[in-house]
């Protein structure tokens, strides 16, 4: 990171962006590579062509780019991927967007990440300014972590939710809901995490990107989960909001908050604040949405940002009211053709 930093307040003196529904967007989303050292089933088909490594922006230009969202009003950043921490030389980027913390412009910074690095980077983190992070983690068992990341180790994501609880993250456990694959064992997880004091979500699959397996085979809705759950545990929702979409409930029984992410049985687009940038530089209004805008030329074109600040306005301005998700027998294919893993959930 060489160049002198781009401050929030020099970046840009636009107003808050607010979309044609009066939502104001005050959280991005950036992926900062769409590369991952897991191959989850749900998320990637085994062979996956990634963007070609000439179309990525540097992480310089990745910064200048955060910090020209961070003056039109971000106060939330979430970083994610593919997997945010294998990304060549990332911490110099996170340590770099922590002066907007320093600076109050940011209320929070914070990561979705795989775990597979944590062990790593934990301590780092939390001196860069982060205090919250997403791990996810679909199941507490080795083979069945194998067999759906196919490539990741379970005791290696361990060892970093370790590493990440020990330097004083507070960390929330995300566990897609699959049918005949976790099921079963939901209850021990929610168990797990919440007598290791981390709150727990569960995610709905989303049809994005073609993968290798059916996905009416994996789709278990979240409406028939909390039943199964409330059999077992006495749930009362409750207001608790963390930015996200996520409706949570705590549960009486271990104390602890479990959230839901329903985009298929409860649309929540009403309440949308974000929007997702990639590693190209494209910014998607909706992640069930296929419409972008390209910010990688504007901010290229020109040393100053008036030209990407007037073509995020432009963008935000035609943000869709919300997502199409479907998943049917009828419908083979996926609502939008590219991977989770570009815009990163
Ligand atoms: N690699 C990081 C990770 O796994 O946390 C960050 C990126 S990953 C795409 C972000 C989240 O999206 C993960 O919790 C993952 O389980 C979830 N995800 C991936 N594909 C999905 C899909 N098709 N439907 C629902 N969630 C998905
Ligand atoms: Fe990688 Fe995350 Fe997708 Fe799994 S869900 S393949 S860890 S990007």
């Amino acid at each position: 990171m060489s160049q002198a930093p781009v401050t929030a307040s020099n970046a840009s003196n636009a107003a808050n962006m607010i979309d044609p529904f009066g939502r104001m967007v005050d959280y991005l989303r950036v992926s900062v590579t769409d590369r991952c050292d897991f191959r989850c089933t749900y998320c990637m088909s085994e062979n996956m062509t990634f963007l070609p490594k000439k179309d990525l922006l540097t992480l310089e230009e990745l910064d200048r780019l955060c910090t020209i969202f961070i003056g039109k009003g971000v106060r939330r950043l979430r970083l994610t991927g593919g997997e945010p921490l294998v990304r060549k030389n990332i911490m110099q980027f996170i340590n770099s967007l922590g002066r907007h913390l320093e600076s109050g412009k940011l209320e929070e910074l914070t990561i979705t990440t795989n775990g597979s690095q944590l062990h790593r980077f934990s301590k780092d983190l939390f001196s860069a300014g982060m205090r919250r992070i997403n791990v996810s983690l679909d199941t507490l068992d080795a083979d069945k972590f194998k067999a759906i990341t196919r490539w990741g180790d379970v005791n290696r994501v361990m060892q970093g939710i370790d590493a990440a609880q020990e330097s004083g993250l507070k960390v929330k456990i995300n566990a897609v809901a699959l049918k005949g694959f976790n099921d079963d064992e939901l209850p021990k997880m929610i168990e797990w995490a919440h007598g290791r004091d981390m709150d727990m979500t569960i995610i709905e699959t989303m049809p994005m990107g073609e993968i290798d397996e059916d996905r009416t085979d994996q789709y278990l809705p979240l409406s028939k989960v909390r039943s199964n759950l409330s059999n077992q545990y006495t749930l009362e929702d409750i207001p608790f909001k963390t930015g996200g979409p996520a409706r949570y409930v705590s549960i009486k029984e271990t104390g602890g908050k479990l959230g839901f992410i329903t985009p298929l049985t409860h649309n929540f687009c009403e309440s949308c604040n974000r929007v997702r940038l990639t590693c190209t530089g494209t910014l998607y209004l909706c992640l069930g949405q296929d419409d972008a805008a390209d910010l990688r030329e504007p901010l290229r074109a020109s040393e100053g940002n008036e030209l990407t600040s007037n073509a995020i306005d432009e963008a935000i301005g035609r943000k869709p009211k919300g997502h199409d998700f479907i998943i049917d027998r009828n419908t083979k294919r996926p609502a939008v053709s590219r991977h989770m893993s570009v815009t990163g959930g």
